[in-house]
């Protein structure tokens, strides 16, 4: 499969449609990247571009790897009218995604309280498998969260107005159906709200080591050294438990609607139909949810940054999902056409200009917020006017995978992780010492040359790179 990719620009790949495709995939990546690429994650975006109504080319980021039917880093567009919408293609934690905030404090006022302020953030944050957050969602409290998002949080007192432009769609999805989402996923939220969950999810204290670009970094806030906290996490159990619900109803209906499903993982459902519409609207209560979740956060982590050093004054940058699907307007042969875009595992990267960026950013595109690891760099990108025909303005995620997590731990033992991070200054707090094996930064490619990619293939422009000074792990 991966002989049948050719060059077709500066890091770009394209697998000309053939067999069942309906239409192109374009690969983003180096050689190295592309020569790296497993059989099931090919497969994987063959499916994708041969599902009923995929629009323009099946895009697949340079951090890509396979998943749950779409493979994560996946990027697929479908018509309005003929397309279809896949629970399997935006994922099990629906919008989990990142944000950074900057705190008006250099790296060197955190010398002298850095475990003070990890232990004060670790204490304080509710992380690990099935640990409860700090807000009960009693009575419509549930239903109001999950109509409102971030904004339900902020009406709360916990956060500031000004937030909620920092957030995309201002902190809510209006097409939110709470009536579409079943009681057990409700059940599994009612005290989730606030917790960051397990696994990858973090809160990461950084500074930032090296700006590439200082317009863009004026624009979005941050100069070396500065202190920043990025917040990684999703919609939980609810996020979760909405896959788990439609996907075996979407299996089911596929038939009857004269789909012809490639495997059943990748389960979807015409967007014009009542389940792809009631799916459409648990989606987006689903999103709403990943929002008001990263919003309780943050207002935990200004708590606790004012108690241990309260000059710190902790602004929004930017708060960007990376498990959707978003109905978006693009340019298709000359004509605008709305589109459903699936981003798995996948940034929206909105170019300069774009009338959905706040008005501080129209000049030089949306901030890109992507992970590495804990113990290497991650980094903010700005979008790029490029990406709008390239990747549907989409952009990687993160670094990726190089193991499994079961392979990661045997491969790696937790306590020697923490410690050898330790010996570099970054300070590591988790309730899981198996976690910690799992996350090990070797886990992961190299986010460098991810980033490298990203920027040839001109997706993405790096503006800043941060190194983690304290993470505490889910
Ligand atoms: P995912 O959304 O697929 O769960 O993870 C996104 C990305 O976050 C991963 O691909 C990885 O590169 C990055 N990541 C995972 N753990 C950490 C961490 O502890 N700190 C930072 N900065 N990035 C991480
Ligand atoms: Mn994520
Ligand atoms: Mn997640």
């Amino acid at each position: 499969n991966i002989n049948l990719l050719n060059k077709s620009g500066p890091c770009r790949w394209t697998l000309k449609k053939n067999g069942s495709m309906n239409v192109d995939a374009v690969f983003f990546g180096d050689v190295n990247i592309i020569l790296q690429l497993d059989e099931t994650t090919v497969r994987q975006v063959r499916d994708v571009a041969s599902l009923p109504g995929v629009a323009g080319p099946v895009c697949v980021m340079p951090d890509a790897h396979s998943g749950y039917g779409f493979p994560i880093g996946g990027v697929a567009a479908f018509d309005v009218d003929h397309g279809v919408i896949s629970a399997g293609g935006v994922g099990f934690d629906i919008s989990c995604g990142v944000r950074t905030l900057t705190t008006g404090l250099k790296r060197q006022d955190l010398f002298s309280c850095d475990v003070k302020l990890a232990d004060a953030l670790f204490k304080k944050i509710p992380a690990g498998t099935g640990v409860g957050g700090a807000i009960h969602l009693d009575g419509n409290l549930m239903d109001e969260m999950l109509s409102g998002g971030a904004a339900w949080v902020v009406g709360r007192k916990m956060g500031r107005p000004e937030d909620l432009g920092r957030i995309e769609g201002n902190g809510r999805n209006e097409f939110a159906a709470p009536s579409k989402v079943s009681a057990k996923a409700k059940q599994r939220m009612i005290n989730q709200l606030g917790s960051l969950g397990s696994g990858n999810h973090y809160l990461e204290v950084q500074y930032v080591e090296k700006i590439f670009d200082n317009e863009k970094a004026a624009g979005f806030g941050v100069e070396v050294d500065d202190v920043v906290v990025s917040i990684h996490c999703g919609s939980r159990g609810l996020g979760h438990q909405i896959a788990k619900d439609y996907l075996p109803l979407m299996v089911d209906a596929a038939p009857g609607f004269g789909i012809n499903l490639p495997s059943k993982d990748i389960a979807c459902a015409p967007i014009n139909s009542q389940l792809g519409k009631d799916y459409w609207g648990a989606m987006g209560a689903g999103i709403n949810c990943a929002l008001a979740n990263r919003q309780v956060l943050t207002h935990l982590v200004r708590e606790c940054f004012a108690e241990i050093l309260p000059q710190a004054d902790l602004k929004l940058i930017y708060d960007v999902s990376h498990n959707t699907c978003q109905k978006e307007k693009f340019n298709i042969n000359g004509r605008t056409k709305t589109l459903y875009i699936h981003r798995k595992g996948a940034t929206r990267a909105l170019g300069p200009g774009h009338k959905e960026l706040p008005d501080e950013f129209k000049k030089i595109g949306q901030p890109v917020i992507i992970g590495g690891s804990m113990g290497t760099s991650s980094y903010i990108l700005a979008g790029t006017d490029e990406s709008a025909d390239l990747s549907f303005s989409s952009c990687c995620h993160g670094a990726g995978r190089t193991m499994s997590r079961i392979k990661a731990r045997k491969c790696f033992k937790g306590k020697k992780v923490q410690k050898e991070l330790g010996r570099q200054g970054i300070i590591i707090r988790s309730g899981s010492i198996n976690g910690i094996a799992e996350e090990a930064p070797s886990a992961y490619k190299d986010i460098n040359g991810i980033i490298k990619s990203t920027e040839q293939a001109e997706i993405s422009k790096a503006v800043a790179r941060l190194r983690p000074l304290l993470c505490i792990k889910g």
